[in-house]
């Protein structure tokens, strides 16, 4: 089987709980989905609950936490856990977005013990990696991002390894305008297929959807979405409006 096309979306902190859950039904109203391609709405953990029964029953719909915490519970003031996220049926969480790790100091250590707490709670991980401008510049962007898929993600079992979605966001296209060519885009993307092959099989590897992020508008989508490895999109500013998160969605 084709692996999955999806797009998701990554509100960051933006909305309002009515305007969120709004955004999301108005999306789900004119959202034509073809066979293989799902839409996540990655929203903050406040409209969690709301945007979930918004959306109603979907197979092709889900909702993402943007973060979550690595332990099962306790004294974490401001923290949510895994726990809580499936307790609302909520199956899929955003790990390592550069603004985690940049803002909020999360290291490939954190992060790895992120994604395996997703996996053991059944919860599929988004897990974000991609280079400053200053890597990308000095042309060691491809051992970089080796780097973190190796550190953040290559504990995984095969078979758990095989529950994950990559994003692949380079910093400086991250909501500068500033998109990846989609050469740029596909040439990373086949090299960390490439290691994906190398580290499990081939067979993971081609089933793994390897999504870009970074600027990805309704104008750019379809060019992006039409290279071999690129198998969706991680959308921020663009998933905000439902106009152009659609049009983004009907590109793939
Ligand atoms: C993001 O935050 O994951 C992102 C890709 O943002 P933008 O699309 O705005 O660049």
């Amino acid at each position: 089987m084709a692996r999955k096309k999806i797009i998701a979306g990554n509100w960051k902190m933006n909305t309002t709980l009515k305007d969120g859950v709004k955004l999301a039904k108005d999306v789900k109203k004119k959202a034509k989905l073809g066979k293989n391609v799902s839409v996540i709405f990655g929203v903050p953990a406040t409209h969690l609950h709301a945007v979930k029964m918004g959306i109603g029953r979907s197979t092709k719909l889900s909702v993402a936490a943007q973060n979550f915490n690595a332990n099962d519970g306790g004294a974490f003031t401001g923290e949510i856990s895994a726990n809580m996220l499936k307790g609302i049926s909520v199956n899929h969480v955003i790990l390592g977005h550069s603004e985690r790790r940049e803002i909020f100091g999360e290291d490939d250590k954190m992060i790895a013990a992120k994604v395996s707490q997703a996996i053991n709670n059944k919860i599929t991980p988004i897990f974000c990696c991609g280079e400053p401008l200053k890597i990308r510049k000095s042309k060691k962007y491809v051992s970089f991002v080796a780097a973190q898929l190796r550190k953040g993600l290559f504990h995984l079992s095969a078979k758990d390894f095989s529950k994950v979605i990559i994003a692949y966001e380079p910093i400086w296209a991250i909501g500068t305008g500033m998109t990846a060519s989609p050469e740029q885009a596909q040439e990373i993307h086949k090299k960390m297929r490439g290691m994906i092959t190398k580290k499990y099989n081939a067979k993971i590897a081609n089933n793994t959807s390897i999504l870009y992020g970074g600027s990805v508008k309704p104008a750019n989508a379809k060019e992006l979405f039409s290279q071999p490895d690129v198998d969706g999109g991680l959308v921020g500013g663009a998933s905000l409006k439902a106009k152009d998160f659609l049009a983004i969605i009907h590109a793939m």
